[in-house]
């Protein structure tokens, strides 16, 4: 039987960054991983040789240093990882279908804060103080910075902002419904309504998107292969198609050996989940959770999912627009209807370009993404890719055929140029990415909830993933940054840090 000092579960972005923390804190690691291939939400898949992203598409934090950069100096990868900045004048634009209305978010919060009291100058006051209010939150929250995850213990510090709604701080500053879409836009970031989200939590996920948006040269492939390369170095075991099927030799609240799906067994001395909580929940043994923690997991809401089509630009049609900026079309100023289960009709769609190369020679791609739920494809949940019904089929065609209509309508440069190569439901991603219902952003990042971070009620058992501390690419890695400090301890972490360049 093999043996091993730390057992990763899962390797999308936590797990892979967990892994190559802890082997370079001297541990052997096991990673397992459920899918065939490594990288979780960072996998690309193929279309007639052209590539498309599943999940990760574009990400703040690289801006002067910021976390991400040194996130990625530390684990060795940095140089393997080409941000793409976009347009500094208008990374964002947002077009509002009713009436035409077009509004460009400039890179940094200085011009950004100019450039919104240029759009609403009633609301110029209120503007600053929202500017104002998220600097406090981010001056207060040291997890925005590597050192601070030095010297904090596991969570990020909770603050007033923690007890806030972000629609009550924008009911309370701001009056122009537009501007209040705006300013919450972003919502769709971690996919949760301005009502249920809290105003720090909004403030921490907005911070790198501020700052400077980049999308990254070879998309989440490349990140893969950059960790790829890192885990080999680090002679980390890497074991794909596996899962736990057993806890075995329980002692002293603690798990010793686990049985994997194909028979073989392993050691351990630690584990560090980076799944969905749902699914933790499906591992632990029953007999050392209480009825509290099970209830508490089993009520988790789950975050926003993506209803997606992909596709190619014909070569010769001219929409360079869309490589520069991230364009959502929003079909009203109710962010939080858009990100409501139970909504109906026409919701926001995020269409993002990229050029690939595609055996020397670039190809556009478009993907377009409009917030979807669980209750969207309810009478299909059984089914699994592949094999479902001439229904589903027919819901993801019209589905699909709508999401062109509205960005011929309204990206005049795109009009007919589009060819669709897929479509992805909630369903695909479930499958896929094997998560409980198939959201982006795994457990909702709420207010008044407090999600699963570290240390579990199975004494050698950890958490970390992208429902521990924030979603997104960042986020999940920060949480993996958390969680190994606590494993590893303060020096051996510090050390990591100090070689990485920290
Ligand atoms: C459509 C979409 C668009 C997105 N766009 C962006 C974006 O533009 N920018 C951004 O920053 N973020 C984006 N995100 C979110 C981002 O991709 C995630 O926050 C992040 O990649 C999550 O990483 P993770 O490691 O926590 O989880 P995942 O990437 O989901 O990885 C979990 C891994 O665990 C595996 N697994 C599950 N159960 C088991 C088990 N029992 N045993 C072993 N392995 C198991 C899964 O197969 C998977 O590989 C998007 C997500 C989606 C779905």
């Amino acid at each position: 039987m093999d043996r091993y000092d730390q057992v990763v579960i899962g390797s999308g972005v936590s797990g892979l960054t967990a892994s190559v923390l802890l082997a370079q804190g001297g541990r052997k690691v096991l990673l397992l991983e459920k899918a065939p291939t490594i990288g979780g939400a960072l996998t690309r898949f193929y279309r007639e040789g052209v590539p498309f992203d599943t999940g990760f598409h574009f990400t703040g934090g690289f801006a002067d240093d910021g976390l991400l950069h040194e996130m990625s100096k530390v684990l060795g990868i940095r140089d393997a990882i080409v941000p793409i900045v976009l347009s500094p004048d208008a990374a964002f634009r947002f077009i509002f279908e009713e009436d035409g209305r077009v509004y460009d978010f400039p890179y940094g919060i200085p011009r950004l804060l100019e450039r919104l009291q240029e759009y609403f100058p009633a609301d110029a006051a209120g503007i600053r103080q929202y500017f104002g209010m998220l600097k406090q939150v981010w001056d207060r929250t040291g997890a925005m910075e590597l050192a601070a995850v030095l010297s904090s213990a596991m969570s990020t510090a909770v603050i007033n902002e923690d007890h806030t709604s972000l629609q009550s701080v924008l009911d309370d500053l701001l009056d122009s419904p537009y501007l209040k879409t705006l300013v919450s836009a972003f919502c769709m970031c971690y996919g949760v309504k301005p009502t249920e989200v809290s105003f720090a939590n909004h403030s921490r996920m907005c911070h790198g998107l501020y700052e400077s948006v980049a999308r990254i040269e070879g998309g989440g492939g490349a990140f893969i292969q950059a960790f790829a390369r890192r885990l080999t170095e680090l002679g980390v075991d890497v074991r794909c198609g596996r899962h736990v099927a057993e806890c075995a030799d329980i002692r002293g609240d603690a798990v010793h050996r686990f049985i994997l799906n194909t028979g073989e067994e392993v050691e351990l001395e630690s584990c560090v989940l980076t799944i969905h909580p749902k699914e933790v929940l499906k591992i632990l043994p029953k007999r050392l959770l209480s009825p509290a923690f099970v209830t508490r997991i089993s009520d988790f809401e789950s975050s926003c999912g993506f209803f997606t089509v992909f596709g190619v630009v014909e070569a010769g049609c001219k929409d360079d627009a869309i490589e520069k900026s991230i364009v959502s079309l929003l079909p009203s100023t109710d962010v939080n209807e858009m990100l409501d289960p139970w909504h109906e009709g026409d919701s926001a769609l995020v269409v993002i370009g990229s050029v690939e190369d595609v055996a020397g020679v670039p190809v556009k791609t478009r993907c377009a993404f409009e917030p979807s739920f669980m209750t969207e494809v309810a009478e299909w949940t059984d089914s699994r890719t592949g094999r479902r019904s001439p229904g589903y089929l027919e819901y993801k065609r019209k589905r699909a055929a709508r999401m062109q209509e509205r960005m011929n309508a309204l990206l005049d440069e795109q009009k007919g140029c589009f060819r669709l190569r897929a479509s992805a439901s909630v369903l695909t991603y479930r499958d896929h990415l094997h998560s409980p219902d198939g959201s982006a952003y795994g457990v909702k990042q709420k207010l008044g909830q407090i999600n699963l971070l570290g240390k579990l009620p199975v004494r050698n058992m950890y958490i970390a993933g992208q429902s521990a501390v924030l979603p997104g690419v960042l986020g999940a890695m920060l949480s993996s940054f958390f969680v190994t400090r606590a494993v590893l301890g303060k020096a051996t972490f510090g050390n990591i840090l100090l070689t990485g360049g920290c």
